[in-house]
């Protein structure tokens, strides 16, 4: 193989999809990769895996990153090695967004979060209790709980709140096996 030929074999990988260019060849975690014997991806590198992003950059550019230098795509999909959506950025910066994107997924957050959608939850599991008991029609305990009719419904048909009802579990939600 030559080297322009596996340059053509990198092409041949790549598909646009909207304004990106997807890598559909392997992966290392995250990161695009491609086989590349020695001297292929630059005149002196070693044989192995490279990252596409890395050897598009060193095509386009002509020059490598530094050791401290990372390509970032701005549009944030990671199946894109578009080199105009390339951003060069540095490890330490690369960690810190990580950080924060970490911090965004943390099991606090997602509580906090949680809390918020219950606070906006105009039912409580007591007012499920009476609408599942109550022999009024659903007009009027959609007026006692200032919800819509069709909400208290819902509940009467089990549709929503299914884990208030009597004897439910997470494990009884799926329809049981005939
Ligand atoms: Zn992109």
């Amino acid at each position: 193989m030559t080297r322009a030929q596996w340059r053509a074999g990198i092409h041949d990988r790549i598909v646009q999809v909207g304004e990106c260019a997807e890598w559909t060849g392997d992966f290392s975690g995250v990161t695009p990769v491609v086989y590349a014997p020695a001297g292929f991806a630059w005149p002196d590198s070693l044989k192995g895996k490279q990252s596409v992003r890395g050897v598009l950059f060193f095509m386009e550019k002509g020059r490598r990153l530094t050791a401290d230098q990372v390509i970032r795509p701005r549009c944030m999909n990671p199946q894109c090695v578009d080199v105009r959506h390339f951003q060069v950025i540095t490890r330490a910066q690369q960690a810190r967004e990580q950080s924060r994107r970490g911090e965004l997924q943390t099991a606090q957050a997602r509580a906090a979060k949680t809390l918020v959608g219950r606070r906006n939850a105009k039912l409580d599991d007591l007012a499920i209790r009476q609408i599942l008991t109550s022999c009024t029609t659903s007009a009027e305990e959609a007026a006692r709980h200032g919800v819509h009719r069709s909400t208290v419904s819902a509940v009467r048909r089990g549709d929503l709140w299914a884990h208030v009802l009597p004897a439910a579990s997470v494990f009884t939600w799926a329809r049981a096996p005939r």
